[in-house]
């Protein structure tokens, strides 16, 4: 929830961006609400995001919406490439509103025509069944957790298995160090990939949902050692996926992360995300 001092930021930050000599010490009252509100830490991250893409969204919230309930259509039929889905796709890129009313309906269109595709997926043979270092306690079952393809994108399934493996596996708080400790408490499982695949390190985080159990978010943080690390990680193409069905494609952000929020916890053992770095 928005609380009254997000309010009295983006009031302060309006007023500073009118008259920047008025008051420059709105500005660290700023940076310090912003730096502890996960709220606004994460509108702030879709905030760079589309200061981040050099493309204009040319849609209004309201045209948006209105055109998703086909362009859920032209995604399971994998035509949403297409130019004229775009200006859809880069909307829902930035736009929060209308990315919670798109995975809304994603589940919606799963209740009505989903049953069918609840049975097990069938998960393709990986072509390098090894496992990362982090993961060489677990059973060799887990070891179908990635892989890459011939077109150099990493495959990530989260099993039944490889979940029950996670989650087991003792949390290491040395671990979350890196994370902000009003995020810590939530994660149910951590998932990390380095030195593993070239010239990527990836972490996938799930965090359960403060207001829901059912539903939790997965933060996806992709690092291509190359680019120098942030804030030059734009650009790397992480897709949720339930067998052939994609849930949700997004672009990391200068920092290399990617949020899929409102994902059933139920639904993880048959989900994979496949990353695609920017060429
Ligand atoms: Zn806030
Ligand atoms: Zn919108």
């Amino acid at each position: 929830m928005q609380t009254a001092g997000c309010r009295t930021v983006i009031e302060g930050l309006l007023t500073y961006l009118k008259d920047p000599n008025r008051d420059p010490t709105v500005l660290d009252a700023i940076v310090h609400h912003v730096s502890t509100c996960p709220r606004c830490e994460r509108k702030m991250e879709q905030f760079l995001r589309a200061l981040a893409m050099d493309e204009e969204d040319l849609l209004t919230c309201q045209a948006c919406q209105a055109l998703l309930p086909e362009y859920l259509q032209a995604e399971t039929r994998g035509q949403a490439e297409e130019a004229r889905w775009h200006p859809v796709a880069v909307h829902l890129e930035t736009c929060p509103h209308c990315s919670a009313e798109y995975v809304a309906l994603l589940e919606m269109l799963d209740l009505a025509y989903g049953e069918g595709e609840r049975e097990p997926p069938h998960y393709p043979e990986p072509k390098l069944p090894f496992l990362q270092a982090e993961l060489t306690k677990e059973p060799p079952e887990s070891g179908r957790a990635w892989y890459q393809d011939a077109l150099g994108r990493l495959i990530i399934e989260f099993s039944a298995e490889l979940l029950r493996a996670l989650r087991t596996s003792a949390y290491q708080p040395a671990h979350a160090a890196g994370l902000k400790s009003n995020r810590a408490p939530n994660i149910l499982w951590q998932f990390s990939l380095k030195e593993a695949v070239e010239d990527m390190e990836v972490t996938v985080t799930a965090e359960a949902d403060r207001g829901d159990s059912a539903f939790c978010t997965l933060a996806v943080e992709v690092n291509i050692p190359s680019k120098g690390g942030w804030p030059y990680l734009a650009g790397t193409t992480v897709a949720l996926k339930r067998g052939k069905t994609v849930l949700g494609v997004r672009q990391t952000d200068a920092f290399g992360l990617v949020l899929f929020e409102r994902v059933l916890k139920d639904d993880l053992a048959h989900l994979a995300l496949e990353i695609t770095p920017r060429s």
